[in-house]
């Protein structure tokens, strides 16, 4: 579009805000409604380059969890067991976040628990994760107030399983519908009057002396706060970042008859996890089978995963039970070297929330919230 054509009065009204925020994610939403509500009189645009959000938040698993035993002792190397507690306890204090903004009916939040499977061949793993039940129940006891959150799960034959030994069942996971929680959220900061624009990439920007210049392929936008919430494509305008994107892929079935499988499942460290929707199967993950093709900015499905992930559910998930894949799809996350979220001012006025790993619908509203209370205390 060219700049010339927009009117007098687009010009004076959809161009400058007091925040501009880049990326309507789960991130970017929540911290545009954290700020408007704490400062009513805070003027808000987002600036999104999707027709809709168009990264991880609408593409996603549905997952509302803070993680499997083999993950957690995973983490626990990377962080530290004190560095892990506050991990785990932003992503539960995230899904209360967002579960208190948004609400349990319009999320279609439905707590049936989650498992972690071992097959017969994971015996150490297994052994390992059994040995570690109480260490973990007594370092999130304090966050989650139980004492029993992981245990021995029920015999894997119950859902039909082929070649799985044992489950750790972790009755406070839930699952959610993504698409509902975006359409919620969209609604809930339009309500309050943040503007979200959308087929608008911004390109550039530009500290000035009379706030940031903010160039987009829809024309030039002013804030005094600009805020990135662009997670996985933050690099292209901010490469010193330590963050590397990561395509996950996902499949899910037709209506099944009688599907026995309910509840979120994780497999070998998180890199698979399945869950029903209503009656069918999804499936994701594989990412760990190519490591350097799925780091990657561009959507899209390879025939390693994909056929990989269709042979877990034809042995193993579902090996009695005929199915049709119906659709598929995938997501751009974002990882780097520590586990946290990038919260941070990267230059006088111009901040940054990004990076929210694998389990950004758990820690995505406290990110937002901790990235808009940042923003708002330097205006
Ligand atoms: C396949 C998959 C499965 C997942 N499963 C789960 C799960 O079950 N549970 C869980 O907790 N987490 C899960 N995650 C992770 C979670 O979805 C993400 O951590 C979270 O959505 C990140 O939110 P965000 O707002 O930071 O980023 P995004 O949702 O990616 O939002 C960034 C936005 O910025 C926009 N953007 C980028 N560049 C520009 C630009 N230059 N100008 C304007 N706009 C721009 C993008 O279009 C995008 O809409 C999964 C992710 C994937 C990909």
């Amino acid at each position: 579009m060219n700049l010339t054509s927009l009117s007098y009065w687009e010009q004076t009204s959809f161009f400058a805000a007091d925040v501009v925020i880049v990326g309507s994610g789960i991130v970017g939403l929540n911290a545009a409604i954290y700020i408007k509500e704490k400062q009513p009189k805070c003027s808000l645009i987002i600036l999104e380059r999707g027709f809709l959000p168009a990264g991880a938040s609408t593409k996603n698993a549905g997952f509302a969890c803070f993680g499997s035993i083999s993950e957690l002792i995973e983490q626990e190397k990377t962080c530290g067991t004190d560095g892990l507690h506050r991990l785990i306890s932003k992503r539960w204090k995230g899904l209360q976040k967002l579960r208190s903004i948004v609400g349990d009916v319009q999320l279609d939040f439905k707590n049936y628990g989650g498992y972690e499977l071992f097959t017969s061949q994971q015996t150490t793993l297994l052994e390992e994760c059994v040995l570690k039940i109480g260490h973990f129940n007594q370092l999130i006891a304090d966050i989650v107030d139980r004492k029993d959150t992981f245990s021995i799960g029920p015999n894997p034959t119950v859902f039909g399983f082929e070649g799985v030994s044992s489950l750790i069942e972790n009755p406070l996971e839930a699952q959610l519908d993504p698409g509902k929680m975006m359409k919620a959220l969209i609604a809930k900061a339009t309500g309050l009057g943040i503007s979200i624009l959308n087929h608008c990439e911004v390109l550039r920007y530009r500290a000035e002396s009379s706030g940031i210049n903010i160039e987009s392929n829809q024309g030039n936008f002013r804030g005094k706060r600009l805020l990135f919430c662009n997670n996985a494509f933050a690099t292209q305008l901010l490469p010193q970042l330590a963050l590397k994107p990561g395509r996950g892929q996902i499949i899910i079935t037709k209506p099944i008859n009688q599907l026995k499988i309910k509840g979120t499942f994780h497999y070998e460290k998180g890199y698979y996890y399945f869950r029903n929707v209503g009656n069918r199967l999804l499936l994701g993950g594989g990412r760990n089978l190519d490591f350097f093709t799925e780091e990657t900015q561009q959507f899209g499905e390879t025939p390693l995963v994909q056929n990989t992930l269709f042979r877990l559910l034809k042995e193993v998930i579902l090996p009695t039970t005929s199915f049709e894949i119906e659709q598929k799809w995938s997501g751009i996350m974002a990882f780097g070297p520590a586990l946290y979220p990038i919260i941070e001012e990267v230059e006088p006025h111009v901040f940054c929330a990004v990076r929210c790993n694998g389990m950004g619908i758990a820690i995505g509203s406290q990110t937002g919230a901790e990235a808009g209370e940042m923003v708002l205390n330097s205006l």
